[in-house]
């Protein structure tokens, strides 16, 4: 495992993110907690020391189930990280208090405030919180104090300008570096000194596997390299990188990003250059970017589950109309026939991904083949 020094510790250049654990029935909720203890079993022994949760993954479960996993451990020879969350309840003292309760623990290590953006900055501002979590950091029970970010770049230099953060989170991986606002992002923070943890490397899985076309150009390069390797490999390369997260959700992701991170070869031009010819024919093709965050799932009046109708738009779009056969007999949280197109998801999506149009086109072919 390669380590990064992030002031006086050390920190595995890899995190394991506990946003999607295995599961039970298809219940969000319910994490499997034999597979799930497996896999941070698994990554403690491999020297994985930072281990990232919020007060919302899993409805709440998350922050229990790793409290639980990591109690077999000495406390200080690991890192929690945890955020705050204004919207899922905006009493940050109650919060906090309830996070330390689920984790079992008395102090959070790095603790940031989950998800600044454009429609929430003033809020996070305001609020107060910010001057309670600095207090909670002289008093020792949090130990570093940070954000994550999913707004434009104007409001990221607002951000940075008179708060002294310890470290940011921001979404970065190629396709985001290419197509998105990450690059700029990364040089705002970089100017300020501010290391940088980082989200959604591989976007929410869609660069583990890439159009036939982009696929076999980076196989070309080395076969034996998965295509989630490469975009984890881009990451981890920038000097300002700290933390890779990956949400993993299954003991082979485990491994396969665990041989990623023991080896410390840099990526070449040529592979670099590769790397962007793939993301450029994978831009043509692909339908959404949707990272699976869920962050609009509790705001849809009919209760649709958008993560998973997107990544079926994906999939037909690359694969063909016949995919969408799979929404034959599909309950009404699967059916995309009964967005109302009010667009309340999109104003809560990082992304503003215009989810009504995606599921508009859906529906209009689905109708088309069935
Ligand atoms: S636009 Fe459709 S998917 Fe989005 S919140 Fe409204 S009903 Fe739900
Ligand atoms: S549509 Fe946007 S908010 Fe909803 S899951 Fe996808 S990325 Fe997240």
């Amino acid at each position: 495992m390669e380590y990064k020094q992030f002031k006086e510790i050390k920190l595995s250049h890899l995190g394991m993110g506990n946003m999607r654990l295995p599961v039970l029935n298809n219940n969000n909720k319910d994490i499997d907690y034999h597979k799930g203890q497996e896999m941070i079993d698994f990554c403690y022994k491999q020297g994985i020391n930072y281990y990232d949760t919020a007060f919302i993954y899993h409805e709440g479960e998350s922050e229990v189930f790793l409290g639980k996993a990591l109690s077999q451990y000495p406390r200080e020879s690991y890192y929690i990280a945890d955020k705050f969350k204004y919207s899922a309840e905006p009493d940050y003292r109650k919060q906090f208090q309830t996070q330390l309760e689920r984790l079992g623990t008395d102090y959070i290590d790095f603790y940031l405030v989950h998800g600044i953006a454009d429609n929430n900055y003033n809020t996070y501002m305001e609020c107060g919180c910010i001057e309670y979590f600095q207090q909670l950091k002289r008093e020792g029970k949090i130990k570093y104090l940070g954000f994550s970010f999913h707004g434009n770049p104007g409001v990221l230099k607002e951000t940075v300008k008179d708060i002294e953060w310890d470290f940011a989170q921001i979404q970065l991986n190629y396709y985001d570096w290419y197509y998105g606002t990450a690059k700029e992002q990364y040089d705002i923070l970089t100017e300020k000194n501010i290391p940088i943890m980082v989200m959604e490397p591989i976007h929410g899985g869609m660069l583990a596997s890439l159009c036939d076309e982009a696929n076999d150009l980076l196989n070309e390069l080395n076969d034996q390299n998965s295509i989630a390797s490469w975009a984890l490999r881009f990451v981890k390369d920038l000097d300002n990188v700290c933390v890779v997260l990956s949400g993993m959700s299954s003991f082979d992701q485990v491994k396969d990003n665990i041989i990623t991170f023991s080896d410390e070869t840099k990526l070449t031009p040529m592979e670099l250059e590769t790397i962007e010819k793939a993301c450029h024919i994978q831009q043509t093709q692909i339908g959404t970017t949707c990272t699976a965050c869920r962050y609009c799932v509790p705001h849809c009046p009919k209760n649709l589950e958008i993560p998973y109708l997107l990544k079926l738009y994906n999939e037909y779009k690359l694969g063909g109309t016949w995919r969408l056969s799979r929404l034959k007999g599909s309950d009404d949280a699967h059916t995309p026939v009964n967005c109302i197109s009010c667009g309340i998801c999109t104003k809560q999506c990082p992304q503003s991904i215009e989810v009504k149009e995606y599921l508009k086109q859906m529906t209009h072919d689905y109708l088309g083949v069935k």
